[in-house]
């Protein structure tokens, strides 16, 4: 095999899923909602694939012209400038292909990558993959106080110093996954200030962009003076519509950068599925006439992941587990340590212990979550082996049946 995947075989999602699967676990695991999405984007689909030809053929390499279209105009309204569909947008298959065109197109041998911790997971394998090398500064919980994501925060000290001659770019991602953090203006600020004074590039992953709770703002970073030049912003049409298997995402940016990314997608998956892109199309023009209105899907998700969020917390609560409030995004983390489980290391190498309790919780009480320190470099994963992730865009029923889980448990 190639050296470039040397040491990232094992995948975090393929191994829960399956195990989640082989013992039938009530699944606050893997994030997907277990509702289907909006009824106006489920029928956009269903008119696409029952037409003619057309919609069932290869479309633009870059994206399907009604969806850059729209894009474009939904974005650029929101970061107050004018986005161009042809040279500013690239559409991917998910998220992912997103970041790892944006990888293999701007990142060499040797550039160092800031990623902040915890990160969503394959940030790493696809900077390493890449030749880069990954270069980490954690998110550390207040001393005093850690109810909430925004206890979790950076030291502008020990961010600046990560900063070298060497670094190309810094992975933000706000909302965060798994902790839900969603950055605000001044750390945003504080961010973009050392992007600009060492000519770094800023790779935001902002697939939960609508979904922030308690009044917490999403801020683009693109948005603020400087940025639109050096940022490639991430999406997915999979967070935004519930529709995670459509595999529809996008990177967005200033058209001298998106060129470089178009580059790797078309000499290696060319285009993606012309129906999805079509439907997710439909959705956003349905958005953007109703944005800001009662009856945008992008109120009404987090209106309803809000209760969702609250109901999840307070059953956690309810069994002695400490979770940390989320500000966004569909995940809870939540602390362990005052649960003493008989937890068996199952590979016999020291796994660690948020590893363990996460099998025997699946494999013993029916009950499916992420260990959290999947989501930490493996320099700093042993300081943080004391939670769990929880995923709450599911049905009141599997919540309650998670619920009932804990409560015969604890
Ligand atoms: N980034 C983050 C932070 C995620 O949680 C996910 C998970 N789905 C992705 C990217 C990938 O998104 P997609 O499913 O659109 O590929
Ligand atoms: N982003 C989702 C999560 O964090 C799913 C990731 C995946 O399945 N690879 O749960």
């Amino acid at each position: 095999h190639a050296r470039r995947i040397e040491g990232i075989d094992k995948n975090l999602w393929v191994e829960f899923t399956q195990l989640t699967a082989e013992y039938k676990a009530v699944n606050l695991g893997q994030g997907f909602p277990d509702f289907p999405p909006p009824s106006f984007v489920q029928e956009a689909f269903c008119k696409a694939v029952s037409g003619g030809f057309a919609l069932h053929q290869y479309t633009r390499a870059f994206g399907h012209p009604p969806l850059v279209k729209i894009l474009a105009k939904f974005f650029g309204r929101i970061v107050g400038r004018d986005i161009d569909p042809l040279d500013d947008i690239l559409v991917t298959v998910g998220a992912y292909q997103a970041l790892f065109c944006t990888f293999q197109a701007l990142i060499d041998d040797g550039d160092e990558v800031i990623i902040i911790e915890p990160f969503f997971d394959c940030y790493q394998p696809m900077v390493k993959m890449a030749g880069g090398k990954c270069v980490y500064v954690p998110l550390r919980p207040k001393k005093d106080k850690c109810e909430t994501s925004a206890d979790w925060v950076l030291s502008p000290g020990e961010l600046a110093s990560k900063f070298t001659s060497h670094t190309k770019a810094i992975i933000l991602n706000t909302p965060n996954n798994p902790l839900g953090k969603v950055y605000n203006q001044e750390e945003l600020q504080m961010i973009a200030d050392l992007c600009v004074k060492h000519d770094v590039l800023c790779i935001s992953d902002e697939v939960y962009e609508w979904l922030t709770y308690d009044g917490a703002k999403h801020v683009k970073i693109a948005s603020l003076p400087g940025m639109w030049e050096r940022t490639i912003t991430i999406g997915s049409a999979g967070k935004s519509f519930s529709a995670t298997g459509w595999k529809v995402g996008w990177a967005m940016g200033s058209g001298h950068i998106l060129k470089h990314l178009k580059t790797v997608h078309q000499n290696s998956v060319y285009l993606c599925a012309t129906a999805a892109q079509e439907a997710v199309a439909h959705g956003f023009q349905r958005e953007f006439e109703q944005f800001g209105k009662p009856e945008s899907y992008f109120l009404q998700l987090p209106a309803k992941l809000q209760v969702k969020r609250q109901k999840l917390a307070q059953c956690l609560k309810n069994v002695g587990l400490q979770p940390i409030m989320p500000e966004g995004g569909y995940f809870m983390m939540a602390d362990i340590s005052t649960i003493k489980a008989d937890v068996p290391d199952s590979t016999g190498n020291d796994e660690p212990y948020d590893y363990r309790f996460v099998k025997w919780l699946i494999k013993n009480k029916g009950l499916a979550t992420i260990p959290v320190s999947a989501f930490y470099s493996p320099e700093h994963c042993k300081d943080f082996q004391n939670y769990i992730r929880f995923c709450f865009i599911k049905e009141d029923s599997t919540l309650n049946a998670a619920e009932k889980i804990l409560r015969e448990w604890s």
